[in-house]
């Protein structure tokens, strides 16, 4: 494998990230202005992201440094562990190797301490007093608000309403380490406003939160936005899981045949299977790269790769992506990690280049499946993880049809420790399967803009 080791620090740590832009045969489209319709540069971006973050976003570069604040700071929880699933082998009885990288030993337990941080390490460095983003589960808000604590940042967090009423104990993890947590929609802002106003009783949803944390970095010079998934920047730092991967699985003797993750906004996906694709794409190994999402979400199977809105208000760029429209309001399932519209660009960039491929699954089969991986690994994992624990499960079963042994790869994103509602409700068979109808998808995708289609 090519130069792993050079990439690696004497903590096992890479040194730099990965940015598969540099291995890419072409670029995904670029991001519109939400008003022009133009091509955006990084000035365009300036009043919501330091300029670090706006160069790692459009950077073609392919090892980007990991700056030594932010590495001692991933040092007390990375690397991760990477486990050999022996009891999970047996109970399915395949002749298939499982391995899984388990992101959930982070102080947030799951993966996105990994873009938190350095994402509060570059405002910080560039003089931001405040941070203001959305969060949906909490996981995001989480995470960045403890970055936020160890930066000395203020953190702002619009957390969609249903969430915000019932996960009321990831709302203390944030007000814990000093946050701010407005329920969304919020009579603090026109975007919020204008949702109240139509819909009173709205519950909310990403698309809202991220449109009242736009606004608001928008027009504080001392504030700027900080997005949890879905750009460049965000999935670039969470190559750390897949560069962290590439090397234990060496020192182990095995490579992947098969890699799973699941798909909410794309990082935890990317991260982990990014540096693999690299890999390939410089003419490595190849390797089946398989995408897990929610059927009741599902941006990769039934979205269309189009031009639209990050945002529901409409006032973040518009970006090239798997979508099912910018006014997209999932049901009430449980993964409430991938309840996003959309898709990020660079994942569907890839997913039309044929280097992965998108199933989407029912919320049963996936608590099922977590409920098996628990009595067989002992680790709860997150709903949305659970996803990618019933993809590998059926690629190890499928295995164990045809005979052949493979040697499968997952992410285990997330622990799911805060999540036991949902598990409590599914034992007690109050969790159904959510489809998307057609008709449903046709509507959301009606409100599409009609540029670069
Ligand atoms: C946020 C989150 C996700 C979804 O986000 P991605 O960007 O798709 O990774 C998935 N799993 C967990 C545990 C999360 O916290």
């Amino acid at each position: 494998m090519d130069q792993v080791k050079y990439l690696l620090d004497e903590d096992r740590l890479p040194t730099a990230w990965y940015n598969i832009a540099a291995d890419l045969p072409t670029p995904p489209p670029p991001p519109l202005h939400p008003v022009t319709g133009q091509p955006i540069g990084p000035a365009d971006l300036a009043p919501l992201f330091p300029m670090a973050l706006i160069m790692q976003e459009v950077s073609t570069e392919r090892h980007i440094e990991i700056p030594e604040e932010v590495r001692s700071i991933y040092r007390q929880w990375r690397p991760t562990p990477l486990y050999r699933a022996r009891r999970l082998e047996r109970a399915l009885d395949t002749p298939a190797k499982i391995y899984y990288k388990y992101e959930g030993v982070s102080p947030a337990g799951s993966h996105k301490p990994n873009t938190a941080v350095p994402q509060a390490y570059y405002n910080k460095q560039e003089g931001v007093k405040r941070i203001i983003t959305e969060t949906g589960a909490g996981q995001w808000g989480s995470s960045l608000a403890l970055a936020g604590s160890w930066f000395g940042i203020e953190i702002v967090v619009y957390m969609v309403k249903v969430s915000y009423q019932q996960k009321p104990y990831r709302r203390a993890l944030m007000e814990n380490v000093g946050a701010t947590v407005i329920a969304s929609p919020s009579p603090t802002t026109n975007a919020g406003r204008a949702i109240l106003a139509s819909t009173p009783d709205s519950t909310g949803s990403l698309g809202i939160a991220i449109s009242e944390a736009v606004e608001v970095a928008a027009q504080d010079p001392d504030a700027r936005y900080a997005l949890g998934s879905v750009l460049n920047h965000v999935l670039l730092h969470q190559t750390v899981i897949g560069l962290e991967a590439q090397a234990q699985l060496e020192m182990a003797g095995d490579y992947p045949d098969i890699i799973v993750g699941a798909t909410g906004g794309g990082s935890n996906f990317a991260g982990i299977t990014f540096p693999f694709i690299g890999a390939k794409l410089r003419g490595g190994r190849d390797v089946r790269i398989v995408a897990v999402e929610p059927a009741a979400c599902p941006s990769l199977t039934k979205g269309r790769y189009a031009y639209d809105y990050g945002d529901t208000a409409r006032m973040a760029p518009m970006v090239k992506m798997h979508t099912l429209g910018h006014t997209f309001v999932p049901s009430g399932f449980h993964a409430g990690g991938l309840r996003y519209h959309g898709m990020s660009p660079m994942v569907s960039h890839l997913v039309q280049l044929g280097h992965i491929e998108p199933t989407a699954m029912q919320q049963l089969e996936t608590f099922a499946a977590g409920v098996q991986f628990s009595r067989a690994e002992g680790i709860v994992p997150a709903p949305e993880a659970n996803h990618a624990v019933a993809g590998a499960i059926r690629e190890a079963l499928r295995c164990k049809e045809t005979g052949e042994s493979r040697t499968i790869l997952f992410n285990l994103c997330g622990h799911g420790h805060f999540d036991m509602q949902a598990y409590m409700d599914y034992h007690a068979g109050r969790l159904h399967d959510f489809e998307y109808s057609d008709e449903e998808v046709a509507m959301a995708l009606a409100g599409l803009p009609s540029v670069g289609a």
